[in-house]
């Protein structure tokens, strides 16, 4: 459930009662001591060998991979059951509202009862950084939670901490159209439009920007106003209609992000959040200073991974997110609605990241909540609707966007794993086969992805954790993490937090 978008709620806390389940992926010690794994291994290392060597040939007059292929496919829709996503039911906003919780007291009562749980939904966020620190175990001391809590205090400062939870019009994300400048700037041409939006996407710091044409199908309609607990219509109260949206990536620390699920991992989630409504509010400021009206939104206004793929920036996978060649999942997504239309729009991609997804499934093993559609599920929890646990009991999927063809994860176990953790888990992030530093390897792998036959997908994926890749769960990850900061004075390899050389 990320990034619906995403996913979800943030923070996190697991103390020893934590339900957190050790990652059933093994090291690579553990593969070359047990013999029935060296043979795995083995097949692994010659499987492997084998789709290098058949990537090899193609790299060379491929490299332009990098940059992906024009989707004919995305969306797919199932028109019959497709219908506008009402903000009230993504999860994020139901549980920040009293009103809803007790408008619909039906919805915890069987998520409890199906679950055996006694989850307290409206407290959940207030619960969630209640839990004491224990400063024995790493991940879990009061220097995570520091990290954590200060992540956040941008979006505190600034009045604007409900937009992660899809309150709109925040100050940072305001509606206010009052200072947009009256002469509007002529630009050259679409190209030279799209480019100088791109440009100011960089220097406020955005990894990646992409430019959509707005579509009715990915905002929440209507809208609502958690603050107020009052409906809000598109038409009647939005200041302007919209006719384009711009994304931006905001990227999360790849070694911060390892710790997860502990909390440092929050602190670069809760960062991520911070910088969506910096970025947003910066951006749309350019915008109106062009004489163009403009609103920021995190996760408010609209569903974000679509509006990203859309954008041309990468591709839903099984774990809910957005997967991003380069950075993989590990970027938060913001947006900016505008009626500035003269650009040059981008379109959806494909890397066959989506594809991969199908024959994976590193996430949904890693996922402490079982909230992530497993391999073994019907059609491997890709389709037109969910198909996990309790998914045929009327009222349960309540929180799903159903009619559009992708993984379906059950939001409402990722939330309540949060709440139980002590903050925002990220386990899906850190486990995934895309999270990696950014090597050249790693970049010749996402060009060669595409041609690699699908049936190594799967040992592409299963050889991940042997060269060190995708473990969670793990304390010494945390323990690794605040050392880091060593070199931070010269930062010669001019590492930033995204584990680059600066390269988008
Ligand atoms: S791993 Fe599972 S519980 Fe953790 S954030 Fe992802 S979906 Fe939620
Ligand atoms: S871990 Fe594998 S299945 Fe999950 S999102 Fe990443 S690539 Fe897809």
């Amino acid at each position: 459930m990320t990034n619906e978008s995403d996913k979800k709620k943030d923070d996190a806390v697991q103390t020893s009662s934590a339900p957190v389940e050790k990652s059933s992926i093994p090291g690579l010690s553990e593969l070359l001591e047990d013999p029935s794994k060296r043979l795995f291994f083995k097949r692994v290392a010659v499987g492997g060998g084998t789709a290098l060597l058949g990537g090899a040939a193609s790299y060379g007059a491929g490299i332009h991979s990098l940059k992906g292929k024009v989707s004919e496919e995305y969306p797919q829709i199932d028109e019959k059951l497709f219908k506008p996503k009402d903000q009230r039911d993504v999860v994020l906003n139901f549980v920040s509202s009293k009103a809803l919780n007790k408008k619909h007291p039906e919805r915890n009562e069987q998520y409890n009862r199906l679950q055996k749980k006694e989850f307290n939904w409206v407290n959940g966020i207030k619960d969630m950084y209640s839990k004491p620190w224990d400063n024995s175990k790493p991940g879990y001391t009061q220097k995570d939670r520091a990290l954590q809590k200060a992540g956040w205090e941008p979006l505190n400062l600034a009045g604007s901490r409900g937009s992660a939870n899809l309150q709109p019009n925040t100050p940072f994300n305001t509606w206010d159209q009052s200072d947009v400048e009256k002469e509007q700037y002529q630009f050259e041409s679409k190209k030279h439009a799209s480019d100088a939006i791109k440009s100011a996407a960089r220097v406020f710091g955005a990894v990646k920007c992409g430019i959509a044409k707005r579509d009715k199908r990915w905002d929440y309609d209507p809208l609502y106003d958690i603050e107020n607990e009052t409906e809000l219509s598109w038409e009647k109260d939005f200041p302007f209609e919209p006719k384009t949206v711009i994304v931006l990536l905001a990227s999360m620390d790849y070694d911060c992000i390892a710790t997860a699920p502990a909390w440092t991992a929050d602190g670069t989630a809760a960062d991520g959040y911070s910088q969506m409504g910096v970025k947003a509010t910066q951006m749309a400021k350019f915008l109106k200073g062009l004489g163009y009206h403009a609103v920021g939104a995190g996760n408010d206004l609209g569903s974000s991974v679509p509006y990203a793929i859309m954008a041309g920036l990468g591709e839903g996978a099984r774990n809910g997110a957005l997967i991003s060649p380069g950075v993989g999942p590990r970027v938060r997504i913001l947006k900016i609605y505008t009626d500035f239309d003269f650009v040059e729009y981008d379109s959806p991609h494909t890397w066959g990241i989506t594809e991969f997804c199908l024959s994976c499934g590193k996430c949904a093993e890693a996922c402490p909540s079982g909230a992530i559609p497993k391999m073994d599920s019907e059609n491997g929890g890709y389709g037109f609707e969910p198909n996990y646990e309790f998914s045929d009991e009327p009222g349960y999927t309540w929180n799903n966007h159903i009619g559009i063809k992708k993984f379906y994860s059950d939001a409402k176990k990722c939330y309540n794993f949060w709440v139980e953790n002590g903050g925002a888990c990220s386990a899906c992030i850190a486990s995934c086969t895309f999270n990696e530093p950014d090597f050249w390897h790693h970049w010749f792998i996402m060009a060669i992805n595409p041609v690699v036959p699908k049936f190594l997908h799967a040992s592409m994926a299963l050889s991940h954790p042997a060269f060190g890749y995708g473990h969670t769960n793990d304390p010494k990850r945390a323990i690794k993490f605040w050392k880091m900061g060593e070199g931070m004075r010269t930062n010669l390899g001019l590492k930033n937090n995204i584990g680059t050389s600066n390269k988008t």
